[in-house]
């Protein structure tokens, strides 16, 4: 029996994770579950899972929660906040933590999981984007294994060699092949992009996710973001990893070699693949994802990133080059222009300007410890409160 805790279970990622455990009670139980205010979805989620403990956002979502058990329901430990958060996800009842909290909150829980030495199923790329090499390290110290959940980057674990040790060149690999769908705007007129709403910029056309990771994939941060997260988990330099758009969300990343094989990882675009692999990695698990049906896709598209009309694309490559804490102050800056666009804040272009000008003001800085991370990352989110109006 693998113990589980998920962190964000009421999330995107965290509602696949559930449905492909529950299809394997004889392998995983679990120990924690964590939302941050849907106690109503938590509850239900409860009664399906039978955890040992939850953890809320805060002592009023705790209350509300505990006042929904019905007498029949099972009765788990109740606990709020961000310490609650580290320790279930470093506690001896659990082997492997499913990282699954949106942005920079997810960072500290990941980080207490890496270094109590867990399996990392790791979906918040947010806490490699803002301390990669520390997060690296405190994996290596913890003795922590990492299978990465982010479909792209699980794709290249999987077209990797088995015994890959983050030296691309030294196993041959030359180049990553980061694929991108587009996102909802690949062909819309730039003239457009001003105007575009929340509820649309939500509507991916290929993967079904939450908001704040869907504004990103409509800007094409979300792949900026994936470009830096691969340079950690792969050891791959900037210029060695190369962003490939692909419409139909098919294969969902490469590994090309030295003797000019490529590698692809294809499948449905469902996150129960992923989840699947990494849950029972080295073995592989029925996910409830359907077979792939290649007559009825049969053409598959790849064209170059359109970095004008994407410059958050751009932006990251700039921040990954600059190095120190410049990825911690993109992201900052990112989260609260996204933050500002699904409130009605800030136009769609609003969000690139943000990041650019916050990254132009602040620059980076050395990291020589987490404090030195947050710090980055606060002094961005000030800046970028500042830049947008109201
Ligand atoms: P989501 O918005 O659907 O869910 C987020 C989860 O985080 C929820 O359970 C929420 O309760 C919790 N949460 C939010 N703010 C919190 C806070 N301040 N403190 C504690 N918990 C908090 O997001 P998602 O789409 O499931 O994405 C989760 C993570 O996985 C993100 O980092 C995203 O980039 C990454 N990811 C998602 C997908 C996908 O297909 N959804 C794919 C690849 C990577
Ligand atoms: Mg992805």
């Amino acid at each position: 029996m693998k113990r589980l805790t998920i962190l964000g279970a009421t999330g995107s990622i965290g509602g696949s994770t559930i449905d492909v455990v529950r299809r394997h009670p004889e392998r995983y139980e679990i120990f924690a579950l964590t939302a941050h205010s849907r106690v109503r979805r938590l509850l239900e989620q409860i009664r399906l899972t039978r955890p040992r403990v939850v953890v809320v956002g805060s002592a009023a979502a705790a209350d509300e929660l505990a006042r929904l058990f019905t007498r029949d329901d099972p009765r788990p430990e109740i606990r709020h906040g961000e310490a609650a958060l580290c320790e279930v996800a470093s506690a001896p009842e659990t082997d492997a933590v499913m990282a699954a909290i949106v942005g920079a909150a997810g960072l500290a829980p990941t980080l207490a999981a890496a270094r109590s030495g867990k399996q990392v199923l790791l979906a918040n790329k947010e806490a490699l984007v803002m301390s990669g090499a520390l997060f690296m390290d405190a994996v290596e110290t913890g003795g922590a294994s990492l299978l990465p959940i982010d479909s792209e980057h699980n794709a290249v674990f999987q077209a990797l060699p088995r015994d890959f040790d983050r030296r691309p060149a030294a196993s041959g690999v030359r180049r990553i092949l980061l694929t991108a769908s587009g996102g909802p705007f690949r062909t819309l007129s730039p003239a457009l992009l001003a105007d575009i709403t929340p509820e649309q910029a939500c509507a991916h056309p290929n993967w079904v996710m939450g908001r704040k990771i869907s504004v990103d994939s409509a800007t094409m941060m979300n792949k900026g973001l994936e470009v830096i997260e691969a340079h950690w988990l792969f050891g791959a330099e900037a210029d060695a990893i190369q962003v490939v758009v692909h419409p139909q969300s098919v294969i969902h990343s490469m590994v090309e070699y030295a003797d000019g094989s490529v590698i692809a990882q294809l499948g449905n675009p469902d996150m129960r693949t992923p989840i699947a692999h990494a849950l029972a990695h080295p073995e592989r698990i029925e996910s409830g994802v359907a077979a792939l049906d290649l007559f009825s896709i049969a053409r598959l598209e790849f064209e170059a990133p359109d970095i004008e009309r994407f410059p958050c694309l751009g932006l990251a490559y700039q921040a990954l080059r600059a190095g120190g804490s410049a990825a911690a102050v993109l992201n900052a800056a990112n989260e609260v222009a996204v933050d500002a666009f699904l409130a009605g804040r800030l136009a769609f272009t609003g969000i690139s300007e943000v990041c650019r000008s916050v990254l132009e003001r602040i620059g980076t800085g050395t990291v020589r410890c987490m404090q030195d991370v947050f710090e980055a990352d606060s002094a961005a989110r000030r800046q970028a409160l500042a830049l947008i109006p109201g």
